[in-house]
């Protein structure tokens, strides 16, 4: 088995040079980051002139995909059509500033959380999203946009297979969106990795299918099957544990993608520890 692609969600702050020393510091073969501020504000350290040298660096160090984060505030299914708008907007503006390191030859993935419908009900809320993407990706289709497997917290959309299905049948160009598999929003979510890891995976086969799933957050969960909490724990203190992980790293499907640590960091090597821990789960 080759070597894992895994690394954290790191910080932008310093510009894309500090991205890549924070990389290294934690040993990664990928990462994750928030191309703008949490809120939505325009990102001063990401200069849209360093993207293209940024990528030569990571195509010559041999980084997997990145899996970017598009941040929290993005809600294609909001209730308000200026909230959409926004929403919209914005991620066409965040393909824009990424498309130059895909064009250098680095693979990357924007991974966003589908949207909530705030009571609109999860059907109309699906619907949203679908054409939210669709006017996204009229602007904008340099970069595949991975919809997250979500825990149901509130009036999430995505909280199952079947919604993320339905939302990716609402985009025209269905080349242009893939899934990322967060491992504590789908215990969360009711589906049981620890008890069933073959019937979730026959599930997300029969439903999504396998090929469109791109990357993985690995997290663990405080919380047990179905509790629809998203609490992240560190990896192996949580109801995922050790064994899951070790199932997941040595998956011939799942192992091979991106991997991204979520996790609390606790001290300043916790990240590099995870990686190495999970790294060593595979021999
Ligand atoms: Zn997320």
């Amino acid at each position: 088995m080759t070597e894992l692609l895994i690394g954290s969600h790191l910080s932008t702050s310093g510009g894309w040079g500090e991205l890549l020393r924070r990389s290294h510091e934690e040993r990664g073969t990928t990462f994750a980051f928030f191309p703008r501020s949490p809120y939505g504000k325009r990102s001063k350290s990401l200069d849209p002139a360093g993207a293209h040298g940024f990528a030569e660096r990571l195509i010559a160090e041999h980084y997997g995909p990145l899996v970017v984060h598009a941040p929290y505030v993005y809600n294609l299914a909001g209730k308000d059509e200026s909230k959409r708008e926004f929403a919209i907007q914005a991620l066409a503006e965040d393909i824009r500033l990424l498309t130059p390191i895909r064009e250098a030859g680095q693979e990357i993935y924007i991974n966003i959380h589908p949207g909530s419908h705030v009571g609109q009900g999860a059907e109309a809320g699906c619907r949203l999203i679908g054409e939210g993407l669709n006017r996204v990706f009229e602007q904008e289709s340099g970069i595949m946009v991975l919809l997250e497997t979500m825990a149901g917290k509130g009036t999430e959309c995505g909280r199952s297979f079947e919604e993320l299905a339905t939302i990716i049948d609402g985009v025209d160009d269905g080349a242009n969106v893939g899934v990322t598999f967060d491992t504590c929003h789908v215990l969360d979510a009711g589906y049981d990795l620890v008890g069933d890891f073959d019937g979730v995976m026959r599930r997300l086969d029969d439903v999504i299918g396998l090929d469109r799933v791109k990357a993985i957050h690995a997290n663990d969960s405080q919380f047990g099957l179905g509790s629809h909490k998203d609490r992240h724990a560190n990896i192996g203190e949580g109801h995922l544990g050790l064994p899951f992980f070790t199932r997941l790293v040595t998956d011939p499907r799942l192992g091979a993608l991106p991997m991204i640590l979520e996790t609390k960091e606790l001290t300043e090597t916790t990240h590099r520890d995870e990686i190495a821990l999970l790294r060593g789960l595979v021999a």
